[in-house]
């Protein structure tokens, strides 16, 4: 870790910003803060110029949907693990992230969020990626829903349980599957407290969607996994077939989603399909990544160490054997090159998935998200195939 942070560091070369690359564009930061964003050289008061050659200048990556790295989860509800985690994310270049609790006992998700929110207060870039906030993500799913998740840590809401978490002020995104009794308290709730209102892990038909769409949901945890579709609604509800989530989200325009790009959880016409109806501002790219990422195959637990589901991870991917996938085990810089190879979206726009988009999804775009001046100084230089060189995060490099 450098510490030049009085310094101006100015980075010069191919800009990425949110509609375009700029070509022979400068980023210049001055403290924790981009001050320059234009096309040229760098200013002549510059202390450090850094050309990033034939690659790119790119936004730190944010990712609203993560659950650990390096043998850490968030669940194991430590300082260590947090930081552990979080150090194995800023290297893959996410410098933001809200980490996101699975299924669990009560006590178990409030230690994660004791421990996010310790980690948070006293945060500097050697703690590894910056948390924005919590995503209560787990334990209100449906029953025939869980995934990978702990069957018995699954719960229907309760606002005694809820406001709790909400309470500490570090939620800033809710998910709840939208048919559970008392969703909708949960959404109000969770609007009243301004985090973006997702539904997820859920078996929802249209209506349930849209009455949860009337209290402030607006956005669906990863795209075709653990969601209902025409034929489980069906076989739920019965005739007359009728819409189900994803007919919800691809009808209206204010519904956001995410997908899990890591390659094996989406093929690459699925990929494409949700980028080219949802739009890059609509998408968001996650990792959903486990406490396998950076780690050798082997079986592992998801969620919190000693109660959580075993799976395992064959290095690319976590499945359990005869069930399905068990969320991936890679970084966002592996999504963003899977979104290039897979699918015709232009590089501004995949970056825009991984950046700006979840920025304004989880309301941290006024100072996250973008290479902008006044914003914070999380910049990244990619080599010319979109692998991580150097990571800035407030304006530090990670060395
Ligand atoms: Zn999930
Ligand atoms: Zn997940």
């Amino acid at each position: 870790m450098s510490t030049n942070n009085s310094h101006r560091i100015a980075i010069t070369g191919r800009v990425i910003l949110p509609d375009r690359i700029l070509e022979d564009g400068v980023v210049e930061c001055l403290g924790d803060r981009i001050v320059r964003v234009a096309k040229g050289r760098a200013s002549r008061n510059a202390n450090v110029v850094i050309n990033a050659g034939s690659g790119y200048i790119s936004p730190g990556f944010i990712d609203i949907h993560v659950h650990g790295g390096d043998g850490a989860d968030y669940m194991d509800g430590t300082v260590a693990a947090v930081q552990t985690a979080n150090r194995a994310h800023l290297r893959r270049g996410t410098t933001t992230l809200f980490p996101t609790t699975t299924t669990g006992s009560r006590e178990e998700i409030s230690r994660m969020i004791t421990a996010c929110a310790q980690v948070s207060k006293r945060w500097k870039p050697s703690d590894g990626a910056r948390i924005a906030g919590v995503h209560l993500y787990g334990p209100y799913f449906a029953a025939g829903k869980v995934g990978c998740h702990s069957l018995d840590g699954r719960r229907e809401p309760s606002p005694n349980e809820y406001d709790t978490y909400f309470s500490s002020g570090i939620v800033r995104i809710a998910t709840c599957a939208a048919e559970l009794p008392g969703a909708s308290e949960f959404y109000r709730s969770a609007r009243r407290r301004r985090c973006l209102i997702t539904c997820g892990h859920s078996d929802a038909s249209w209506p349930e969607m849209d009455a949860a769409y009337k209290v402030g949901m607006r956005h669906v945890d990863h795209f075709w996994c653990a969601m209902s579709s025409v034929a489980s609604v069906r076989a739920r509800l019965g005739t007359p077939m009728r819409g189900s989530m994803e007919q919800f989200v691809l009808a209206h325009d204010e519904m956001s989603t995410e997908v899990i790009a890591d390659g094996q959880h989406l093929s690459p016409e699925l990929l494409s399909f949700a980028w080219k109806i949802k739009g890059a501002n609509r998408l968001c790219l996650v990792t959903d990544a486990n406490r396998a990422l950076g780690m050798p195959p082997g079986r592992y637990r998801f969620g919190p160490a000693d109660t959580g589901t075993w799976f395992e991870s064959d290095g690319k991917v976590g499945f359990v054997r005869g069930s399905g996938l068990a969320s991936s085990v890679v970084g966002l810089d592996t999504m963003v090159r899977v979104m290039k190879r897979d699918t015709p979206a232009p590089l501004e726009q995949i970056i825009r998935m991984a950046s700006l988009t979840p920025a304004e999804r989880a309301g941290v775009a006024g100072s996250l998200g973008s290479l902008e001046a006044e914003k914070r100084a999380d910049v990244l230089i990619l080599d010319k195939d979109l692998n991580v060189q150097r990571v800035f995060v407030n304006g530090l490099s990670i060395d």
